[in-house]
């Protein structure tokens, strides 16, 4: 039977919710992908969403960002239903989405990159100092500003992907795979500068991950989607403790 997502907290006092998505069916064509999807991020936390290859989770980050238009279902966020908005709009309330394979401008420097950020910004005043904040959080960057995109290692990019976001003054950050095909010394430092990120600022990350074990230490929930359908949404701790639930669903 499907958990309910209310699962979510870990407290007796649970935070307000800023997404809350229901009933949600998605798909390219005629292909339905994501059926009846329930899902919360409550604000402030990280929620990671796993499941086997083609489960559907970089098409729900599609689909909360703008970039697929959803079938059915409702997406509200901080108490307005955005099914409909457009992308731009989304990233203006503080929906940004950095999709899996760590898109630079090849052609531009780093910093160029990370003023592009702010594209969607109604106040520009500050972004040299929300570009240098990413520098702070990611030194490897700043030591990179003059260097074009196409230089850059894997790990350098999937940083300013997620630097550049940073600057677009995100509320919920929807991450698609950002380990993969990293080293463990790098996964290690970009989820450690997420968890810094959730303490000190309060932001909430929907975390899509195949490295199961890494997604669910930093999340407090775990969502597991199978074949377009979420099957369980529990406390990480709790979803790794579930062996059943694992060997079915996670491979492990
Ligand atoms: P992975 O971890 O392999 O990326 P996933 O859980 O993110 O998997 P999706 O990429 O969302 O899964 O894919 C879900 C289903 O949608 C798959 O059957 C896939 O073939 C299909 N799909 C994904 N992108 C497209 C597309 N652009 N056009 C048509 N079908 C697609």
């Amino acid at each position: 039977m499907t958990d309910t997502l209310t699962a979510t907290a870990r407290h007796d006092a649970r935070p307000a919710p800023l997404l809350e998505v229901s009933g949600l069916v998605a798909g390219y064509g005629q292909g339905e992908v994501l059926h009846d999807v329930d899902l919360t991020v409550p604000a402030g936390s990280v929620v990671a969403v796993v499941g086997a290859n083609g489960a559907g989770k970089s098409t729900l980050l599609r689909v909360l960002s703008g970039l697929l238009p959803a079938a059915a279902g409702t997406v509200r966020f901080d108490g307005d239903d955005l099914a409909s908005a457009a992308v731009e709009d989304r990233i203006r309330r503080g929906i940004v989405h950095v999709p899996e394979g760590r898109h630079a401008v090849a052609e531009l420097t780093v910093d160029e990159n990370l003023r592009l950020g702010g594209l969607w910004r109604g106040d520009r005043r500050e972004l040299r100092a929300d570009v240098d904040a990413a520098y702070d959080l990611f030194p490897a960057l700043a030591a990179r500003r003059t260097s074009h995109g196409h230089a850059l290692s894997g790990g350098e990019r999937q940083m300013l992907a997620i630097a550049r976001a940073l600057v677009a003054h995100p509320r919920l950050l929807l991450l698609d795979e950002p380990s993969l095909g990293l080293a463990p010394r790098i996964v290690a430092e970009i989820l450690g500068t997420l968890a810094h990120l959730r303490a000190e600022r309060g932001l909430a990350i929907l975390l899509v991950e195949q490295n199961v074990r890494s997604a669910l230490s930093v999340a407090d929930t775990g969502v597991v989607l199978n074949l377009g359908s979420v099957v369980a949404a529990r406390p990480s701790a709790a979803l790794l403790d579930d062996e059943q639930l694992r060997h079915a669903y996670l491979g492990f």
